[in-house]
């Protein structure tokens, strides 16, 4: 015999898994809600409004223990976006696993700035250090016409990429497996890029964020400059006149960047802050 349980019920099992460990100490109560209701849609296969209309469904035992497994595995520190195997980002789904770095909000700023520079024009762009696609895909997804392209290093990263776009509808964006430049020709009105930027042992890196997601997508040498530098170094060459160039950066880093840009004879150059006031996006002009 299985055992039956309501949603309602799964919800307060899960609920007071998350609550009671140690690990969500940190967490208030809506963070953790927040967090057992993305648990409960991807587990239990729901949109998250049942979750209101709907509390009654009656849940066959291989869902909710599903939902359970979860719960418990999130509480032994792994992120949710792996658990569950996807991220929204840019208001669509991406799947992401061990091996890609798993999308951030504050990257979505990359993606509103790429939309907002290219303005009208049918663009040519081109994302480095694509990682799961997200940025790249939600440009195209965006702006059909535009012709767009990603580098990434990661084999990984790749598969990810490469199931991103099918899901999404655009396999025809080409995605290099090499690195940064390597495998690119011609030039480019836009380039972004959300590189690593971390400096190897800042003691600031979260804990869940060091232990489970490529260290590759993360750091950069001592300085977190190393990828950016070769970027900066490089960009000019394959932007077109009055191409712009675009990263996402540390929030310590932005002087440091722009120095770099204006070095290498960017004409103007400026920073996007993120949601919590931090210095993240550095553009430049060409
Ligand atoms: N913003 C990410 C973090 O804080 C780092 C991502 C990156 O290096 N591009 O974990």
């Amino acid at each position: 015999m299985t055992e039956i349980l309501t949603l309602k019920e799964l919800e307060g099992i899960v609920y007071s898994i998350l609550a009671e460990s140690p690990e969500n100490d940190g967490l208030s109560a809506c963070n953790l809600r927040r967090e057992a209701a993305i648990l409960l849609k991807r587990a239990c296969k729901i949109e998250e409004t049942t979750l209101i209309t709907h509390p009654e469904m009656q849940l066959e035992e291989e869902t909710w223990q599903r939902a359970v497994d979860w719960a418990q595995r999130r509480v032994k520190g792994e992120p949710m976006s792996y658990i569950v195997g996807e991220r929204d980002f840019y208001g669509r789904t991406f799947k992401v696993g061990p091996g890609v770095l798993i999308p951030r909000p504050e990257t979505e700023l990359l993606v509103d700035w790429a939309l907002q520079a290219g303005g009208a024009r049918d663009c040519r762009l081109l994302d480095l250090c694509s990682g799961s696609g997200c940025v790249v895909l939600s440009v195209k997804a965006e702006r059909p016409r535009w012709q767009v392209e990603a580098t990434e290093l990661s084999e990984v990263a790749c598969h990810y990429f490469e199931i991103n776009a099918q899901n999404l509808g655009l396999s025809e964006v080409v995605c290099h497996k090499g690195d940064l430049f390597a495998d690119v020709q011609g030039n480019f009105d836009l380039i972004v890029a959300n590189p690593p930027y971390i400096a190897e042992g800042d003691p600031d890196v979260a804990e869940d964020v060091a232990s489970y997601e490529p260290k590759m997508a993360l750091f950069a040498g001592q300085d977190g400059l190393q990828v950016i530098k070769r970027i900066v170094a490089r960009a000019g060459d394959y932007l077109r006149p009055n191409g712009w160039v675009a990263m996402e950066i540390g929030f310590r880093q932005a002087e440091s960047v722009i120095e770099l840009l204006q070095k290498a004879n960017f004409s103007r150059s400026g920073l996007i802050k993120d949601f919590s006031g931090l210095d993240r996006i550095v553009w430049a002009f060409k």
